[in-house]
């Protein structure tokens, strides 16, 4: 089967030649996921997004790629660089956005929360298997009236002798129907806490949500706690209020900021090789000044958005990345990459509302990503504060 960038220019498809900035590792680590993403992904996406699907198959694939929790060192986990990891999420976004939510979910907000806050005895238990794909994980933040401000969430965990029983819903709870493992954040008389949920306990429950218009190749669930029992040990003993769960977040927020790029980045190649070969009034599409502009348009904010990730990688894994600044990158990122998209299904013309062509799922999926973890009005008010100093929220 053919990449997108089968035929294009080296300027076509790297402008300013970033690639110099990355080491020989990096690149084949990226090369690596990529040539995942064409074998296993590409052939099989359009038909997963039409059935509403995310096989579970996938993952003990992801886990042998080694992109799941893949910056966590320890306990099984690849321990690769923040950078690696941004490379990796651009090329599985490029495949689907769905495919890159799963190793969000089950890497940055699931084995985070275990590796940052769990004891030695939850780590051993539940990291390596996740980092295998062979036990799937899922976090339980949002709620059906606690979205944006996750404080008024209202699932409370009481004590029962040495240990809890939880009581609760969820709503957006991506995997919760396929996963083992499910970190649950409740209220408790000591403020929220983090839970460790085995999903068989009883009184546990999680239903997909359905159907969707976007990200369709990805699970996620209404979930239920009805007096879900458990022991002492079940608790995160690190997690200790609503800043714990936030930490989190940012590690998939800074995920998504590279990750919106992939599905940028193939959106326009695809829309590039497209109207080079389309041709109207006698010539090919690309011909037009107005093709043009809006190709020259695209390949600017790729290129700028890949140098906000990339520094924002090489921060963090300095050591001085401060959350405001994942705002910046996770805010500015996604905005361009969801106007890209549909920039790209213009030059599509009909054809281009098709599934035979990508840019328009990229789009649709963006739709999500431009809420999750943080909608683009939080992030802007995040940012907000940290220039002016004044909070305009909570
Ligand atoms: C595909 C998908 C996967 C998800 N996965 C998970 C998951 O795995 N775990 C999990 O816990 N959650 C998950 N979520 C939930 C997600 O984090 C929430 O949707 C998000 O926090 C926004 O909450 P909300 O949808 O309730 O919107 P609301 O908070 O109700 O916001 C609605 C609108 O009001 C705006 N708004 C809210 N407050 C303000 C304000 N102060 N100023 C200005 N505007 C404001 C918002 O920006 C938005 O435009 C997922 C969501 C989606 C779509």
């Amino acid at each position: 089967m053919t990449t997108p960038t089968d035929g294009l220019t080296p300027l076509a498809i790297d402008y300013l030649n970033l690639d110099s900035l990355f080491s020989v590792e990096e690149l084949e680590l990226r090369d690596r996921v990529r040539a995942f993403v064409d074998a296993r992904i590409r052939p099989n996406i359009d038909a997963w997004y039409e059935a509403g699907e995310f096989p579970r198959s996938l993952a003990p694939e992801l886990g042998k790629l080694g992109v799941l929790g893949m910056h966590l060192d320890g306990y099984g986990c690849p321990g690769r660089s923040a950078v690696e990891y941004g490379l990796a999420m651009l090329e599985l976004e490029a495949g689907d956005s769905g495919l890159r939510t799963f190793a969000s979910v089950q890497g940055s907000l699931t084995m985070s929360a275990i590796h940052k806050f769990g004891s030695v005895a939850q780590k051993e238990r539940w990291l390596p298997r996740m980092a295998k794909g062979e036990l799937i994980g899922c976090f339980g933040l949002t709620e059906p009236d606690a979205g944006s401000d996750p404080a008024r969430m209202q699932t409370a965990a009481r004590r029962d002798g040495d240990g809890w029983v939880l009581d609760g819903t969820k709503r957006w709870i991506g995997l919760a129907s396929i996963a083992d493992v499910a970190v649950i954040w409740a209220r408790t008389d000591d403020g929220i806490r983090g839970f460790l949920v085995p999903t068989s306990s009883p009184g546990f429950s999680a239903s997909d949500i359905e159907p969707k218009l976007g990200m369709r190749a990805s699970i996620q669930c209404d979930v239920t706690l009805d007096d879900v029992r458990l022991g002492a040990e079940d608790m995160l003993p690190d997690a200790t209020g609503l800043g714990a769960a936030l930490s989190c977040l940012n590690e998939a927020r800074y995920g998504i900021m590279w990750g919106a790029l992939g599905a940028a980045r193939d959106a326009y190649q695809s829309a590039l090789a497209y109207s080079l070969q389309r041709r109207q009034f006698e010539r090919p599409i690309a011909s037009f000044q107005l093709t043009q502009q809006k190709l020259v348009d695209m390949v600017l904010e790729i290129q700028k958005g890949l140098l906000v990730a990339l520094h924002t990688g090489r921060q963090k894994d300095a050591g001085a990345l401060r959350p405001e600044q994942i705002s910046f990158g996770k805010l500015n990122n996604v905005r361009e990459a969801i106007a890209i998209c549909r920039e790209a299904r213009t030059l599509l013309g009909a054809n281009g509302i098709t599934l035979d062509h990508t840019p328009m799922r990229h789009a649709n999926n963006l739709e999500a990503v431009r809420t999750y973890e943080g909608t683009d009005e939080v992030h802007t008010l995040i940012m907000g504060r940290a220039i002016t100093d004044i909070p305009a929220f909570a």
